[in-house]
């Protein structure tokens, strides 16, 4: 009875919050006198029955669940029908995206924020606008129309969906729409590459430094005013600065290393170094951890060069991959254990 008051009132407008304060007062007078109040004695008509409590909702409960709309409408997508429950300017609409996100100038000369999809196509997008509009806006206007005219609707009820934090199951998934509310939840493309390898943890690691850019080659150093120019070329060649696409792809010993192994590095790069394929080496057998080896055995390489002025051959590099795979062997499951061997195959014969 107490909750059911005012909520004929709720649904026809929106309550000033002094109005909302007012009533949640008089509600909880009316079960507890001013003279009998004890501290905390308000929260006890409010909090749930389990609680020990009335279980009478608080108005207020309702302006905190509007503040997770927002948040809601962002995870879900909604196939409109009707249309009656579907926001025009707030909900994932259009190919774009959300209308006010995708249209920021059209919205700001919306009249009502809370208009319905059904409302906009009974009346037309030009009636939800105020009456003048800048030349600008009204090229909007004309390109919703055109967008919410090609658009098909069907004869049902909106359905709301939550493709982009379903569980494996179907269910909601609070994981997924954390990872998508604070980061977007886009994909990496090299995400399975870097991080689903067999490979020790520290490549892996390396490997996510280097499609970044991020290993400590000259170029870096310079950008942090560590070396001068005249001192960031390749310690391997002459060439005039040290990248790390130069150290993986670009260096003559590693293109000649690449070649050994029946590989070719033209136009390949370290940002894309998922897509470097190795198959036509190893074939089937793992061939992206096959890559972070060799990415990670060049790294050592050079790094030999660097603090200890040791140039390794090509014959000294490809036999310390094959003794690093040896090493990698035991770290593999049981029936990954037998692409070693095509490894070492590949590594020695080259
Ligand atoms: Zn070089």
């Amino acid at each position: 009875m107490l909750d059911s008051i005012p909520t004929y009132a709720m649904a026809t407008m929106r309550l000033p919050p002094a109005v909302v304060v007012a009533l949640d007062k008089l509600r909880r007078a009316f079960l507890w006198s001013v003279a009998d109040r004890a501290p905390g004695a308000q929260y006890r008509v409010f909090r749930s029955k389990a609680e020990g409590g009335l279980g009478v909702r608080a108005l207020e409960h309702w302006r905190a669940l509007r503040k997770l709309l927002p948040i809601y409408r962002g995870l879900t997508r909604v196939h409109v029908g009707g249309g009656a429950t579907t926001s025009f300017w707030h909900d994932w609409l259009l190919p774009y995206g959300v209308p006010s996100a995708a249209f920021p100038t059209l919205f700001t000369h919306a009249v009502r924020s809370e208009d319905t999809v059904a409302c906009a196509r009974q009346v037309g997008v030009r009636a939800l606008l105020v009456p003048r509009l800048t030349h600008l806006v009204a090229r909007d206007c004309v390109e919703v129309q055109e967008l919410m005219a090609s658009m098909v609707w069907a004869p049902r009820a909106d359905a709301r969906l939550t493709p982009l934090c379903r569980a494996p199951k179907g269910a909601f998934s609070a994981r997924a729409a954390y990872r998508l509310a604070r980061f977007g939840g886009t994909k990496a493309s090299n995400s399975v590459f870097l991080w689903s390898s067999p490979a020790p943890s520290r490549v892996k690691f390396f490997c996510w430094l280097l499609t970044m850019a991020r290993v400590h080659t000259r170029d870096v150093l310079l950008r942090k005013t560590i070396l001068t120019a005249a001192e960031a070329g390749c310690p391997c060649c002459h060439a005039a600065l040290d990248t790390a696409d130069h150290l993986i792809f670009g260096c003559p010993f590693v293109v000649c290393f690449w070649t050994r192994l029946g590989l070719s590095p033209a136009g390949a790069s370290v940002a894309s170094l998922h897509q470097f394929d190795a198959s036509p080496a190893v074939g089937v057998a793992l061939p992206s951890a096959f890559v972070m080896l060799c990415c990670w055995r060049l790294w050592k390489r050079r790094n030999e060069i660097v603090f200890r002025n040791n140039a390794q051959s090509l014959v000294t590099t490809l036999k310390c991959c094959r003794d690093d795979a040896d090493l990698w062997r035991v770290r593999f499951q049981h029936d990954q254990r037998p692409h070693v061997d095509v490894w070492l195959g590949v590594l020695a014969s080259s």
